[in-house]
């Protein structure tokens, strides 16, 4: 078994054991209405879904291929050598791709912490943080690197996300923990970031995120195959103000909502057909299947 079969494998593994415990029909439920909303506000109803279409509301995510290419690229991994460990090389092109981060990183407080702490170690620390970024980058356990790096530059969960995502799209995701809190909170998952910077609550972040992909993948809602990236982006949709709005009127049973057929008998009574689940019944405050309140 190769050295690459070996950690890819065992991250496939945590990932798989990390979905187990995870409530799947959360995701489906809120992946069934992003696609909803985006369907409503961005395609055509039969229209099949592009991530990628910038000229779309979902398209504004995919500014993190970008991101992805340019600071993937400033890396230069190919020119990374075991050698030149304390020699300040691999500061400099951490350094360098650390100027592509966009907004994926808070660029007041996270990124300036961290160049600094590389651009002003003294030969000792330089030598423990080039280790460090060495093995997030080439090293065989990467669990192991992932907690190095939070002992070297501290559990900032978004820079230590960035380091990993701009080294494996297809495994791995920047995170931005405050707001994915309050995303999985109203997906009712039970599942928090903040604070909690280590390697298994990443894996149950990136296992939801995986969840999700295969979902959607199985939906077969997309113009293409629906990459990690694209579910990272159909999960954080719910944090759009746009997206809210639209949940808070149209999901939230105790917003009247118009039914959508109001029938009047021969005998005079009434019937709606209610505008959440087409559920028909006579006048009443609320329907008796799913409970929305009915708009008079
Ligand atoms: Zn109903």
């Amino acid at each position: 078994m190769n050295k690459e079969y070996n950690y890819i494998e065992k991250y496939h593994q945590i990932i798989h054991e990390s979905m187990e415990g995870i409530n799947k029909h959360a995701i489906e439920e809120s992946v069934d209405s992003v696609i909803e909303f985006v369907r409503l506000t961005d395609h055509d109803k039969s229209e099949l879904i592009d991530f990628h279409d910038t000229t779309k509301l979902i398209g504004g995510e995919s500014y993190k291929y970008d991101v992805f290419d340019k600071a993937h690229e400033a890396l230069c991994l190919e020119q990374w050598d075991i050698s030149s460990i304390g020699s300040g090389a691999i500061c400099g092109f951490v350094t360098d791709a650390m100027k592509h981060t966009d907004n994926l990183v808070n660029r007041q407080f996270g990124v300036p912490q961290f160049l600094s702490l590389l651009k002003n170690a003294e030969k000792q620390n330089r030598q423990r943080y080039e280790e460090s970024l060495y093995s997030v980058y080439f090293g065989e356990d990467e669990e192991m690197a992932f907690k190095k790096a939070v002992d070297c530059f501290g559990g900032k969960y978004p820079l230590i996300a960035f380091l990993f995502f701009i080294k494996d799209r297809e495994r791995f995701l920047p995170t931005s923990p405050d707001s994915f809190d309050s995303i999985f909170e109203s997906m009712g998952l039970g599942y928090k970031m903040s604070a909690r910077c280590s390697w298994s609550n990443y894996c149950e972040f990136i296992a939801i995120i995986t969840y999700a992909q295969e979902y959607l993948t199985k939906s077969g809602v997309c113009s293409h195959e629906v990459s990690l990236l694209d579910a990272h982006s159909a999960i954080w949709l719910q944090h759009y103000p746009e997206y809210m709005a639209w949940h808070n009127e149209t999901k939230d049973i105790n917003t009247p909502m118009r039914p959508k057929k109001k029938i009047r008998k021969a005998d005079g009574t009434i019937s709606y057909q209610c505008g959440r689940c087409d559920y028909s019944f006579r006048q009443s405050d609320r329907c008796p299947e799913c409970g929305q309140l009915v708009k008079k």
